[in-house]
């Protein structure tokens, strides 16, 4: 990667979906000076690599759905020359729910694709799900290529000049006219200091005096040996919720748990594997489970993403609290979080 320069003008502290992102947009907008500072010694070592990698684009409301549907989009069909690769495969999603009258509406007001499918329709074209109710079929949602995503984010920002500096941990920040961040690679000066430090948001505006109210719940992946052939992504949104993917020859699963914990703090609660056992449809509940893990989304005191300029500290911006959207989202947050600070405050 990049050495940490001396200076710059947007000092991005964060190299997940969000601070990549942000520096992308704000590179493709032609703006320079632009240096992301990320304390591990890989860009998206945390929730941007430890997610299910789902693309959705109906999110839990109309303020999420805004920006989940235009990342979507922009999956989709990205920018020339963004990636070699396509971004999103092309297996659909069912969503699964005794009540699908709201999520459609919800669907139409974002021009958003969907039809409805009964339980013996879903059996149907899928036999290993044998799903006890029917919902809603997503043609276009589908599963994101996380490295492609990362490549394409780090690439073409590098290339109009980002810097992006690993093994650079932000421990303290001082201000006299311009910002000095202290680094674990130096000091970088910066006219504005842009956090996107996921999970650790929160210890980053208390570094300055800035908001705090970021709250990280983890959530549980597991890998089943199951072999569901070509299935879509299947989540049941009613109560008790869960999700499947096919994932490689197995099969990726969430009881969508979601516990208050520190930042960091991702340690496989083994409760979960039971909540995950009876939750899932009887027929998937005695499988192997290869493999657990967690890791964090995290929410802006409780509603979507913060993406803007901090209420007391004049030259700090958010973005930040992605919470469970943040692959799918990004590209939306990142032309959002760059015309924030391009427009000033
Ligand atoms: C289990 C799970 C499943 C998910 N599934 C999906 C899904 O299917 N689809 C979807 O769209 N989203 C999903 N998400 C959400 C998505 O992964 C996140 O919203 C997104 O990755 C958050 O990105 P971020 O950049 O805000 O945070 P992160 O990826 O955590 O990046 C923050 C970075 O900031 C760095 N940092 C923090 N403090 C400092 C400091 N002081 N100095 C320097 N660097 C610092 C950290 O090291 C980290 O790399 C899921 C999340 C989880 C946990």
């Amino acid at each position: 990667m990049d050495a940490l320069p001396a200076d710059a003008r947007y000092a991005i502290i964060g190299g997940g979906f969000a601070g990549l992102a942000t520096a992308w947009a704000l590179a493709d907008a032609g703006v320079d000076g632009v240096v992301v500072l990320e304390r591990d010694s890989r860009l998206c070592g945390h929730a941007s690599s430890h997610n299910a990698a789902m693309c959705r684009a109906l999110a839990e409301d109309d303020a999420w759905t805004a920006l989940t549907a235009a990342g979507a989009a922009w999956l989709r069909s990205p920018p020339p020359g963004f990636t070699a690769r396509p971004l999103v495969d092309d297996r659909g999603a069912v969503l699964l729910t005794g009540d699908p009258a709201p999520l459609a509406a919800a669907a139409a007001r974002h021009q958003i694709r969907c039809a409805a499918i009964t339980a013996a329709e879903v059996t149907a074209r899928w036999p290993g799900l044998e799903v006890d109710r029917g919902g809603l079929w997503f043609p276009d949602d589908g599963c994101v290529d996380l490295d492609a995503l990362t490549a394409g984010f780090v690439d073409g920002a590098r290339r109009r000049g980002v810097r992006c500096v690993v093994d650079a941990g932000v421990t303290a920040i001082a201000h006299d006219g311009r910002a000095a961040l202290t680094t674990t690679k130096g000091v970088l000066r910066a006219d504005v200091v842009v956090a996107a430090g996921g999970a650790w948001s929160g210890a980053l505006g208390a570094l300055v005096g800035a908001a705090t109210d970021f709250t990280p719940k983890k959530r549980h992946l597991f890998a089943l040996r199951l072999d569901l052939g070509a299935a879509p992504i299947v989540w049941n949104v009613d109560a008790d919720e869960w999700y499947v993917r096919p994932d490689g020859g197995g099969v990726l699963a969430s009881a969508c748990d979601h516990t208050t914990s520190a930042p960091g703090e991702v340690e496989v609660d083994d409760a979960v594997r039971a909540t995950l056992r009876a939750r899932l449809p009887a027929a998937m509940r005695g499988l192997t489970i290869e493999r657990a893990w967690a890791c964090q989304r995290t929410y802006a005191g409780g509603g979507p993403p913060r993406i803007g300029w901090d209420a007391r500290v004049p030259w700090w911006c958010w973005v930040a609290g992605l919470g469970g959207h943040g692959v799918t989202a990004s590209p939306a947050v990142g032309v959002r979080a760059a015309a924030a600070l391009r427009d000033g405050r």
